[in-house]
């Protein structure tokens, strides 16, 4: 993995406010506020606790005999409908680099058995489906209250929750309706699904390639002072006048708690699911399993299984197994996965991992977001994430780009 870091001196000394805006965290929401704000002309800076800037867009590429080939260990696909984030990659000249996804199909793993999906349909009860949907309303309603309702009971507990629960990588049925399948305008200059060459982090990469970020430094408090904030790193202290966290709900919270005490007890209701997945690259000639693009666990120990078959690859394929937390050891996992993968345990030799954490949303999220936006009015204090409309890559833009409108606004 590449190390991309530039050196940023550290305040000092009669350099009081050096930085206009100071972000913490490199994942999408991130970069997406630091791209807004460098173009309007600010000095900003981001300090990223890892080495690389993605944080859940992270894509594995291996070296030696499999060099050039990649696996995605985080989020894997952006769609037509995501045009805050096309428009960013069209800014940062990244667009002739998007790949589409070649279109293969979901399997599910259900109960042990690989089935194909419509084989669990209960069709019977999908008939009065479009009728259901009349009139109901997302807003109130969790996932399983509102799609429950529409495709039926029987439906949901054998296809749709243990979809909805891939899609979102943790158990789905208490998340908001609202903060899923939010419609959006496609643009049909591009395909419906795709990626980009290096897999997702390569957007990541784009982004922070064109701003200043430093790696490597974990922020371990925030202060409010008369000028703006002051920011403490293990290696020293940043200055700044204004101020966005781009982290998980929970780290900000602990950011927060001190200078921000309501902010802090509000943000700390967001609950965090974690996510364990493991990625295997495996020889094309030693597989049987036809091409897919995944498999949706039921009553299994992972979420999903998102292959690589959507980007072939001339002599790879790989696979990504999303563990729910603490369902198998490692050992456990390994089995699983060779089982799954109908091959000798021995021969999974090409494996890497990574601990995902994404919001655990809840119904009442629009009305704990509305008091955060409150609580944010009048300062100079912006946050942004996956834990506001929603977790997927275009709610994380989004996010930054509305919070960055308000940060201008305050900014005068
Ligand atoms: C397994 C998985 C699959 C997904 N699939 C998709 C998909 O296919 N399509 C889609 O649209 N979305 C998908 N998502 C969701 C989407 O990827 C995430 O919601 C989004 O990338 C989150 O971006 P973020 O910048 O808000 O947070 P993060 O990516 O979590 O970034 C936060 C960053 O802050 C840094 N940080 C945290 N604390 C500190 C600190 N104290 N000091 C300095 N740095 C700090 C972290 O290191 C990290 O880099 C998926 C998510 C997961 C986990």
């Amino acid at each position: 993995m590449p190390l991309i870091s530039r050196p940023f001196p550290i305040t000092g000394e009669g350099n009081e406010h050096p930085y206009d805006l100071l972000i913490i965290g490199a994942g999408i929401s991130g970069l997406s506020m630091a791209h807004s704000a460098a173009a309007a002309g600010l000095k900003v800076l981001i300090l990223e606790q890892e080495r690389q800037a993605g944080g859940c867009l992270h894509s594995h590429r291996f070296s030696g005999e499999l060099d050039g080939f990649w696996l995605e260990l985080g989020a894997h696909s952006v769609f037509n409908s995501y045009g805050n984030l096309l428009a960013m990659l069209e800014a940062a000249r990244a667009l002739d680099r998007l790949r589409p996804r070649v279109k293969v199909g979901f399997r599910m793993l259900a109960d042990g058995v690989v089935r194909g999906i419509p084989s669990q349909l209960h069709f019977s009860e999908l008939l009065l489906a479009p009728f259901r949907l009349l009139g109901l309303k997302k807003a109130g309603r969790s996932v399983a209250d509102y799609f429950g309702r529409i495709v039926g009971p029987r439906n949901y507990a054998t296809v749709f929750e243990p979809a909805f629960n891939a899609v979102i990588c943790q158990p789905a049925g208490e998340f908001p309706a609202e903060c899923l399948f939010n419609p959006r305008p496609r643009r049909k200059d591009f395909p419906r699904s795709f990626t980009i060459a290096g897999g997702l982090q390569t957007i990541a990469e784009a982004l922070a390639n064109d701003l200043p970020v430093q790696y490597g430094q974990t922020v371990q408090a925030t202060q409010q002072t008369d000028e703006g904030f002051s920011i403490a790193t293990d290696d020293g202290e940043y200055r700044a006048r204004s101020l966005c966290l781009a982290t998980p709900a929970a780290e900000a919270a602990r950011l927060l708690q001190h200078d921000f005490p309501e902010l802090s007890a509000a943000l700390a209701q967001i609950q965090t699911a974690w996510v364990e997945s493991v990625g295997v690259a495996i020889p094309k000639a030693s597989l049987k399993i036809s091409p897919v693009a995944g498999l949706i666990g039921r009553n299994a120990a992972f979420y999903s299984v998102v292959s690589r078959d959507t980007v072939p690859d001339p002599a790879w394929r790989g696979f990504t197994f999303h563990f729910r937390p603490g369902a198998l050891d490692e050992s456990g996992k390994l089995d699983c996965i060779a089982r799954i993968l109908g091959l000798p345990r021995q021969e999974l030799t090409n494996v890497v991992s990574k601990t995902n954490q994404l919001p655990a949303l809840r119904v009442g999220q629009s009305d704990l977001i509305g008091a955060v936006d409150r609580a944010l009015a009048g300062t100079r204090l912006a946050l942004t994430g996956n834990y506001f409309t929603g977790v997927a890559i275009e709610d994380c833009v989004t996010r930054s780009r509305t919070e960055w409108e308000r940060l201008r606004r305050e900014c005068g």
